[in-house]
C-alpha cells in the first residue's frame, strides 16, 4: 500500500486541503479582516501557572498586552513526569482518534480572534502576515492528521509463508518541541501537532518573546481533547529550554531557531550517556539569489524585495545575500531600491503597513549595529511608531560573496556583484558558508538554474520567483548542514521521525 493518495501520475498528496485565504483587494473580506483582528481594549492575556509573572509588551509601540509566569527547574521535572505518566494512554489511543484531535484544533484555530490578534501584538505581524501564519498552523494541523492516517498506520509486509509481519509505528515517549518567536503559531503547532499525532507526549518550550501566543494554542488543543498532561506548556528562557533538554526522560526534541542553540541541545543530549535520541533541528541560513543578466528585472525586484523585506527579512528562509551578474547591477539595484523605497513601515494593525517591528529591543539594536559596520547602499527612511522596536530595511554592498559569514535576522541585505566568468567562484562561497536553507536564482536560462541547483545542498530551491512562504504539502521546508537535521516540515518524512518502528512476526 502506498501511504499516499494518486492524484494523477506524478502527483501524491494525503486526503485533505490547505486552507482558504483572504483576498485583500475585496473591500468587504478586509473589513471583515480588520474587525476580527481590533484588539479588544485593555484585554490582557497570561501564559504559565507559577512564579512571579514577568511582563509582555507589543514590539509594536511598548504597551504591556499581558504576562507570563516562567518555569522553575522544579516546574519542568514536574511537568516531564506529568508527561511520562500520560505517555502509554496516549499512545495507545488510536491514530484516528488522535488525528481528530488535530483536526477540531485546526478548526478552532481558524474560527479564532485571539490567535489574530496576538500575532499581531506579541508577534508584532502583519495583517497578512498573521492571516498567512494562521492558514499554516491549520495546514500543519490537517497535513499531519492526513498523513498519520496514511503512512502511519499498520503495514503487511511480504514474507514466507507461514509467519506474518507487521511494521506499525509508536510514539517514542515525552517528545521535547521548542519554538521560535518568528512563527509562533505555525512553528509551535507544527512541532507539537506531529508529535502529538505520531503517539508521544509533548512539552512545549516556546520562545520567550511569544508565550501568550503559545498558551492560547495550547487552549485550543485541549478544547479539542487533547488531555491536559498529553500537551503542556512549560514557558521560559533559554535556561528553562536547557533544564528541559538535559532531563533523562527526554525521548526526542524537536528545535527550531539558531544554529548556536542547535549544537548546545546535541551536545547536551549527547552528554547524557543515555538512550540516543532523535534531535530534529531546523535552523538558520545565510540564504541566496543568484540573478544573472537574462533574468526579468520587474520579477528580480519583486521577488528580491519579498524575500528580502516582507515580515522584517525575520524569516529563516529569508534571503541575505543578493549575487547580482556585474553588467546588469547597478539597473537592477535602482529598481529594487526604489520598490523598497515604497514599502510601507509602521503599525502592523494597519492593513496598508509592508513592513512591522522587529520582535524586541534586542534584535532591533543588534541589527542597528550590523547596518552600521557594514558600506551602506541604501537605507528606507522610515521609523516606525514611537515605542515600538522598528528596523528600516538597508541595503549594504561587500566586495565578494564570502565577505557574509554570518547570518542577520533583519530586514538587512547584503549585495555582491559577479562577472559572467565567476558564476562558478559565487557558487562555490555559497556552499563554503556551510548553510543549506533557501536558494533563489534568477535566469531564463533552464540550465543555469538546474547546474546551481545541482552543485548546492539548499532544501528549498526557488526559481525565478521569491524564496519565502513555504507552504506546507507543497514545498516540504527545512535544510541541510548549519540549516538543520532534516526530515522537512510539512513534508512526507516529517512524522516518521517522530516514531518508532516496530516490526512484529508471528509464525502462524
Ligand atoms: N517556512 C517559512 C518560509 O518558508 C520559514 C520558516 C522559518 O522562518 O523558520 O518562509
Amino acid at each position: 500500500r502506498h501511504p499516499h493518495i494518486r492524484l494523477s501520475a506524478d502527483i501524491y498528496a494525503p486526503q485533505r486541503r490547505n486552507s482558504a485565504g483572504v483576498e485583500f483587494g475585496d473591500a468587504a473580506a478586509l473589513a471583515a479582516l480588520t474587525e476580527k483582528s481590533a484588539a479588544t481594549p485593555n484585554r490582557r492575556w497570561a501564559a504559565g501557572e507559577t512564579r512571579t509573572p514577568r511582563k509582555i509588551r507589543s514590539p509594536i509601540d511598548g504597551a504591556v498586552i499581558g504576562e507570563v509566569r516562567e518555569a522553575s527547574p522544579a516546574d519542568c521535572t514536574a511537568a516531564i513526569d506529568r508527561a511520562a505518566r500520560a505517555f502509554p494512554a496516549w499512545n495507545a489511543r488510536t491514530i484516528d482518534a488522535r488525528a481528530a484531535m488535530l483536526e477540531r484544533t485546526a478548526d478552532a484555530i481558524e474560527a479564532s480572534r485571539d490567535l489574530l490578534v496576538l500575532l499581531q501584538l506579541e508577534g508584532g505581524k502583519t495583517l497578512d502576515d498573521a492571516v498567512a501564519e494562521i492558514r499554516e498552523a491549520v495546514d500543519f494541523c490537517r497535513y499531519y492528521a492526513a498523513e498519520a492516517r496514511t503512512s502511519l498506520t499498520p503495514q503487511t509486509l511480504p514474507g514466507p509463508t507461514g509467519e506474518t509481519n507487521v511494521l506499525r509505528h509508536r510514539g517514542r515517549g515525552v517528545f521535547l518541541c521548542i519554538s521560535p518567536w518568528n512563527f509562533p503559531l505555525a512553528i509551535f503547532l507544527g512541532q507539537v501537532s506531529a508529535a502529538l499525532v505520531a503517539g508521544n507526549t509533548v512539552i512545549a518550550k516556546p520562545a520567550e518573546q511569544t508565550p501568550l501566543i503559545a498558551a492560547e494554542a495550547l487552549r485550543l488543543l485541549h478544547a479539542a481533547g487533547v488531555p491536559a498532561d498529553v500537551v503542556q506548556l512549560v514557558a521560559g528562557d533559554g535556561a528553562v529550554g536547557a533544564s528541559l533538554v538535559a532531563d533523562r526522560r527526554v525521548a526526542g526534541v524537536a528545535f527550531t531557531g539558531s544554529t548556536e542553540i542547535a549544537w548546545k541541545i546535541n551536545r547536551t543530549l549527547a552528554a547524557k550517556n543515555g538512550p540516543i535520541v532523535p534531535l530534529i533541528a531546523e535552523t538558520g541560513g545565510i540564504n541566496a539569489m543568484i540573478v544573472d543578466s537574462t533574468a526579468l528585472p520587474e520579477q528580480v525586484t519583486d521577488d528580491v524585495v519579498t524575500s528580502a523585506f516582507r515580515s522584517a527579512g525575520q524569516r529563516c528562509s529569508a534571503l541575505r545575500l543578493l549575487c547580482l551578474q556585474a553588467d546588469i547591477a547597478d539597473h537592477m539595484l535602482t529598481m529594487i531600491e526604489g520598490a523598497t523605497a515604497e514599502l510601507k513601515l509602521g503599525d502592523p494593525r494597519d492593513a496598508s503597513t509592508h513592513i512591522g517591528p522587529v520582535i524586541d529591543a534586542d534584535a532591533r539594536d543588534h541589527l542597528a549595529r550590523k547596518i552600521a559596520a557594514g558600506r551602506l547602499r541604501f537605507r528606507h527612511p522610515g521609523k516606525g511608531v514611537a515605542g515600538g522596536t522598528y528596523v528600516a530595511p538597508a541595503i549594504l554592498e561587500i566586495d565578494t560573496a564570502s565577505d557574509l559569514t554570518e547570518e542577520v535576522f533583519g530586514p538587512v541585505l547584503h549585495v555582491v556583484r559577479y562577472r559572467a566568468g565567476d558564476l562558478p567562484r559565487v557558487i562555490d562561497a555559497i556552499a563554503a558558508t556551510g548553510y543549506g536553507l533557501t536558494l533563489g536564482v534568477h535566469s531564463r536560462i533552464a540550465a543555469t538554474a538546474e547546474k546551481i541547483a545541482a552543485r548546492l545542498p539548499h532544501g528549498n530551491v526557488y526559481v525565478n520567483r521569491n524564496m519565502i512562504g513555504a507552504v506546507v504539502g507543497t514545498q516540504p521546508f527545512g535544510g541541510s548542514g548549519l540549516s538543520g537535521t532534516g526530515p522537512k516540515a510539512g513534508g512526507p518524512a516529517y512524522l516518521h521521525r517522530f516514531a518508532l518502528e516496530q516490526t512484529v512476526t508471528t509464525n502462524t
